[in-house]
């Protein structure tokens, strides 16, 4: 599976063109740990510009491909050819690519949403079992380390049963029409391109993975979500939503995904409630996490120490104290893509076992809950069973 001469997975990507939102991360935490080494593209929608960029990134010019399906036949007629793809195109575009990527024996990370439905989600799941390859979805924030000391203490039982399951991405960016002057949200707010939904795939997607990361014993089993167009020419996609949801353990939860939230920055926060004590996230302070046990004072647990699970402990790149972001938890999350795709080759190394990531099915539950939210939205903001 490695490549002889420098042991990394050859790799390419579909998208993530110059100038594009979410190009240059998935660069720089793919090859961040030397674990893939970028060889292919057909990095844009516009040929030429696709091309000139691949030789400005220093590959071979005649593997800047014009399109995804002439990149796939290609390489896959070269003895080095690409082993793994990453998809960093807009949503509507996800669900062909990963599928003829598979359909060509290539790994895959793809950008969230992974498709529209569930159906395509369920497709391409039983579509990378039969090729044996894994399927990663970018869900960048659980690479931080602090999600998995909270994962470790929920799974621990530090808070005690779960009670409550309070989450929010909630940012200010668009609280006015800037898709006017912003190709990166232009495409976002039109259903051709975005899918059903724009603010709850697009962010709120992102602190349900990371209770599902924490909370992997929970199972939604109805949901309620109202959604609304603050900018009207939005419509019939929402900018603001607020999902109520109930859990098979008697748990409640909240989710509020908003690109109106005026004045806030990123606003994404989770606060887990146990009966005995509750933790508190914020993707601003990555490295802090707060512990508060009813009755004591609060505790800020910081990443890198000694006092933190191993697990928490696994991705430390530079020891306590020396903050780490979202381009270290994004290149967290890709050697831990490398290792999975290594390791169906017998090559991970030991002590892969612990370490999760956002796989298939991580992507579908992302488009079961989009799915299950807009259903209950489109009805008047009624109870749906969740399905
Ligand atoms: P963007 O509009 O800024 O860039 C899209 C890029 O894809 C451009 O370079 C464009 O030329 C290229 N492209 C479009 N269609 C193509 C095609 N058929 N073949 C090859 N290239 C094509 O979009 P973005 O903001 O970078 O978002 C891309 C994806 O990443 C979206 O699905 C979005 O939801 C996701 N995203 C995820 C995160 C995250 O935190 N995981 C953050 C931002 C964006």
């Amino acid at each position: 599976m490695a490549d002889t001469k420098s042991g990394a997975i050859r790799w390419g990507m579909v998208g993530g063109g110059r100038g594009s939102q979410i190009g240059s991360i998935h660069r720089s935490a793919a090859l961040r740990d030397d674990v893939f080494r970028l060889v292919a593209g057909a990095f844009d929608i516009d040929p030429e510009r696709g091309r000139a960029f691949a030789v400005d990134l220093g590959l071979d010019a005649e593997r800047g491909y014009p399109d995804y399906l002439s990149m796939f036949a290609a390489e896959a007629k070269r003895p080095d050819g690409i082993q793994a793809v990453s998809i960093a195109t807009p949503n509507n575009t996800h669900f062909a690519i990963c599928k003829a990527a598979l359909e060509h024996d290539l790994h895959v990370v793809c950008e969230k949403p992974l498709c529209f439905t569930v159906a395509e989600a369920e497709e391409l799941k039983t579509l990378s079992e039969e090729r044996g390859r894994i399927v990663g979805v970018t869900y960048g924030y659980a690479g931080h380390q602090m999600i998995e000391q909270a994962r470790v203490m929920v799974r621990n039982g530090d808070l005690g049963e779960i009670r409550i399951v309070n989450l929010q991405f909630a940012h200010g960016f668009h609280s006015a029409p800037v898709e006017e002057q912003n190709p990166s949200t232009k495409w976002r707010v039109d259903p051709k391109f975005a899918g059903p939904s724009y603010v709850l795939g697009d962010i709120g997607t992102h602190p349900l993975h990371l209770s599902e990361v924490i909370l992997p014993h929970l199972r939604i089993t109805r949901l309620m979500c109202a959604r609304q167009s603050f900018v009207r020419s939005r419509a019939p996609l929402e900018d603001n939503a607020v999902t109520l949801m109930e859990y098979d353990n008697g748990a409640i939860g909240t989710v509020w995904s908003s690109a109106v939230n005026a004045g806030s920055m990123h606003g994404q926060k989770l606060r887990i409630v146990g009966e005995k004590a509750s933790i508190e996230w914020w993707d601003e302070r990555p490295n802090q996490l707060s512990y508060e046990i009813q009755g004591e004072p609060v505790r800020i647990l910081e990443r890198g120490m000694d006092y933190l699970y191993p697990e928490a402990r696994i991705d430390d790149r530079i020891g306590g104290g020396h903050p780490e972001g979202l381009f270290e938890a994004w290149a967290n999350l890709y050697r831990r893509f490398a290792y999975a795709i290594n390791g169906r080759r017998g090559l991970a190394p030991e002590g892969m076992e612990k370490l999760t990531f956002p796989g298939i099915d991580a992507g579908l539950e992302g488009v079961r809950w989009v799915e299950n939210c807009v259903r209950s939205a489109d009805a008047g903001a009624v109870w749906v069973d969740y399905r």
